[in-house]
């Protein structure tokens, strides 16, 4: 199991967040309990980790019948064409026709990974686009998402097993972030069904290769979207961004994750403006616990003087 308080000096990257647990079952990853982020990876190499998903991906599409190929061209021309120098039959090739073969394969092989390639980008741009507008992201954010997503295959980022799905979802995460406009890794992965885990080591990569120097979200970024879901009007917007910044000023927000803070703040604002929202469904709608939000709950409410309103 996970066990916390251990890394007291460490604050999360994306979130600021100081509440990050080790994950000794996974090998020791570090990860932020308030955005998800995995902050560092297992002290085990991630090799066959990343093979399963693989295979286990494999299994996803067979299933649902769409090809193969497009996750590993190296697998279609490991089978459809052997490197050995013998022939279909397992006949030896004769040593005058070998230069020539081998030639054939070269371009063979040159054509089949550019097209691999092209197939795997048009597959890419299309799970964006869905995973998308499954989220309402506007044209212009998935825009952007999708020349991240294409800077990352000039670089060469979508190797070694990491899959196009996490990479997609890390582009949309990115994008989101950059026009500060965040979305939670909770809710790309259900709009995906790619794990959280998985998004938010994909996006982590991305930054630092790509060198996307995004800076910590604030509270603020979150609060505008958690009432449109729930349902709140400006109204509650203002009040929550209001008890958000003396929540800041408090120092009550240091260190601690910015969807809590967000949450919790929202929930009082609710209550303030006579739309009360249930901590429950905060939580659904922020992708934080509602342990999480009681906490909070209880130390701003403490600074506003607000007692009993549980
Ligand atoms: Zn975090």
């Amino acid at each position: 199991m996970a066990s916390q308080g251990d890394e007291l000096s460490k604050r999360c990257p994306e979130c600021n967040s100081e509440h990050l647990v080790r994950d000794y079952e996974r090998g020791g990853e570090l990860i932020c309990n308030d955005c998800g982020m995995v902050v560092e990876d297992s002290f085990i190499d991630q090799g066959p980790e990343w093979r399963a998903f693989d295979s286990e991906q494999d299994d996803r599409r067979a299933r649902t019948g769409s090809p193969m190929t497009f996750l590993s061209h190296d697998k279609g021309l490991a089978t459809e064409i052997s490197w050995s120098n013998k022939d279909y039959y397992g006949k030896r090739i004769p040593h005058k026709n070998r230069a020539q073969i081998y030639r054939v394969r070269k371009w063979h092989q040159r054509i089949r990974v550019s097209n691999a390639a092209e197939r795997n980008l048009s597959m890419a741009l299309q799970m964006l686009n869905d995973i998308g507008a499954k989220m309402g992201i506007p044209k212009d954010i998935k825009e952007t998402a999708a020349l991240i997503y294409r800077k990352a295959v000039e670089k060469n980022l979508i190797r070694g097993g990491r899959s196009i799905e996490s990479i997609v979802c890390a582009s949309i995460y990115a994008a989101c972030r950059k026009v500060n406009l965040p979305r939670t890794l909770d809710e790309i992965s259900k709009a995906s069904d790619v794990n959280k885990k998985k998004i938010g080591k994909a996006y982590r990569h991305l930054a630092k290769e790509l060198s996307l120097n995004l800076k910590p979200t604030t509270p603020y970024s979150y609060v505008a979207q958690f009432c449109n879901k729930l349902d709140l009007d400006k109204q509650a917007i203002v009040v929550s961004e209001e008890i958000v910044r003396k929540s800041i000023e408090a120092g009550i927000s240091s260190g601690k994750g910015p969807t809590g803070v967000a949450a919790a703040s929202i929930y009082i604002a609710s209550v303030i403006v006579g739309k009360p929202r249930t901590q429950k469904e905060i939580a659904r709608v922020s992708g934080v616990t509602e342990v999480t939000i009681r906490n909070r709950y209880k130390e701003i409410s403490k600074i506003l003087g607000i007692p009993g309103m549980e």
